[in-house]
């Protein structure tokens, strides 16, 4: 039942000091026109309602989360508890710099922070999401190519193995992507790379580890062959969480990397809160980052950067992800951050040499965070696919994988158990896996229908997509 059927006119739980200031009446032409529909609700049924909602959902404090690509790792309480302090949350992006030096400090530690885990000169923490810091990455590229006066490259080479934001924000920064598909291992095809390079090529972007799980294994070689050609590299780092503490981008040859704060470094995401996509860069392309820049060392300050590509959002981004980024570092520290991703790769190859008893995995090699598996066998001889798997772990409450992506794999589901899971969850949701597997075999039929457990069951999906109710309607 939606909060506006529970309304009754005249309910509410605000009580409100009388009013001791002048009552100043809004102008007739100010007025709204439709009555605004403010739901009426009492304290009680308020927090009901919520509470109702909230069990509806599956977040991490419920169960296991494997949605691979998005990292939904548990993220300790302590990143909350110090994002939550005054002097952190109560402050104003228009205070003046003497009275905000703390979080100044905070934007500066991560900055350097995070340079030093990625290998990088500089970094800004301005884009809100990963996406957002793809487009503020290839800006700088752009940047730094008009600037020698090259102008002739207008193209970005983009594996078929990319996340699929890489194309979209290329083609957003203005460019035109020319995709090259991957080898039969699962990694960029080196003579078809040769082929696609040329004066015409901004850069490439890489995905690494791939949509497919893997760590491209001719990396060292990718960014040679893009570089000779005049070209930039571009590395998607938003799954750094299965490398850091063990290789560096800029080590490989990377000239500008992402970051998905809200995935490796702990920010709860998935509810469409706040993100972080800090952007790194190597030091010939820090000049064109954005514009407000950490400066000083005993005093610190804000300053505009002379050539910066301009502000890609308000003020430094979304300060209290980057708090809590920066509290998530400095609790595992130099060796805690190594452990997790080592944690992160060893949970997911347990799980798949587990699971490959049965399933098809589209790539059996050694993975990285995650691997992904093909079911499109399974559904040649019995008729149930990806999605009816991932409608069965429903009813085991366990999230589904990510289905259907990268579209290079038939029937995919994309596995990423994560570090903070223990060898008896995972242990336990391989068992998940396996019945479904048995059942899919006995009784193809059940796994249709499924799920039967939750408090929504299976959707009408191509109903959803074709007539999708998004408003609703009011009886004025
Ligand atoms: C999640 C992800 C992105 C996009 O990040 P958003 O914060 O959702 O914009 C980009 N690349 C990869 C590899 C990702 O996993």
């Amino acid at each position: 039942m939606l909060i506006f059927e529970k309304s009754r006119p005249g309910r509410g739980c605000s009580t409100l000091p009388a009013c001791d200031v002048e009552v100043v009446r809004p102008k007739e032409r100010d007025k709204r026109e439709l009555k605004l529909h403010m739901p009426e609700l009492s304290e009680v049924e308020l927090s009901r309602h919520y509470t109702e909602l909230a069990k509806k959902s599956h977040g991490v404090n419920d169960g296991f989360y494997p949605l691979g690509s998005c990292t939904m790792k548990y993220n300790p309480r302590i990143n909350e508890e110090i994002a939550a302090l005054p002097g952190f949350k109560e402050i104003h992006p228009l205070q003046p710099e003497h009275t905000v030096q703390g979080c100044l400090e905070v934007l500066k530690r991560s900055e350097e922070a995070l340079c030093e885990i990625t290998g990088m000169d500089a970094m800004t923490l301005q884009p809100a999401a990963g996406a957002h810091g793809e487009f503020t990455g290839l800006l700088l590229m752009k940047a730094y190519h008009h600037s020698r006066g090259d102008q002739k490259r207008t193209k970005i080479i983009v594996p078929d193995s990319a996340h699929g934001t890489n194309p979209a924000s290329a083609a957003m920064a203005g460019y035109s992507v020319v995709s090259i598909p991957s080898g039969p291992d699962g990694c960029v095809d080196l003579k078809k790379l040769r082929e696609a390079v040329g004066d015409d090529i901004a850069g490439l972007m890489l995905t690494n580890p791939n949509t497919v799980g893997l760590f491209d294994k001719n990396i060292l070689e990718i960014t040679d062959i893009v570089h000779e050609c005049g070209g930039l590299c571009y590395y998607d780092g938003a799954n750094l969480n299965a490398v850091m503490g063990t290789v560096r981008p800029g080590d490989m040859g990377f000239d500008v990397i992402h970051l998905n704060l809200h995935k490796t470094f702990s920010t709860p995401h998935g509810g469409g809160g706040p993100g972080s996509g800090p952007v790194g860069c190597k030091a010939c392309l820090a000049e064109f980052l954005p514009s407000v820049r950490v400066d000083g060392e005993e005093v610190l300050r804000l300053t505009k950067a002379e050539h910066g590509i301009g502000e890609v959002k308000s003020f430094y981004g979304n300060f209290l992800v980057v708090v809590r980024a920066l509290t998530y570092i400095m609790t595992l520290g130099r060796e805690g951050i190594t452990e997790a991703s080592q944690n992160a790769v060893l949970n997911a190859n347990y799980m798949m040499h587990k699971l490959k008893e049965q399933y098809q995995m589209a790539y059996d090699e050694v993975c990285m965070h995650e691997f992904v598996m093909s079911l499109s066998d399974l559904k040649k001889s019995t008729g149930v696919s990806a999605m009816d798997i991932a409608k069965g772990l429903l009813d085991h409450e366990i999230h589904p994988p990510t289905m259907y992506f990268p579209l290079i794999v038939e029937e995919a589901l994309m596995v990423e158990p994560t570090e903070t899971e223990s060898k008896e969850t995972i242990d336990e949701a391989v068992g998940v896996f396996r019945e479904l597997y048995e059942l899919a075999v006995k009784d193809a039929e059940r796994l249709h229908n499924a799920p039967v457990s939750t408090p929504v069951g299976r959707l009408d999906e191509v109903k959803a997509a074709r007539h999708p109710v998004l408003r609703y309607s009011f009886d004025v």
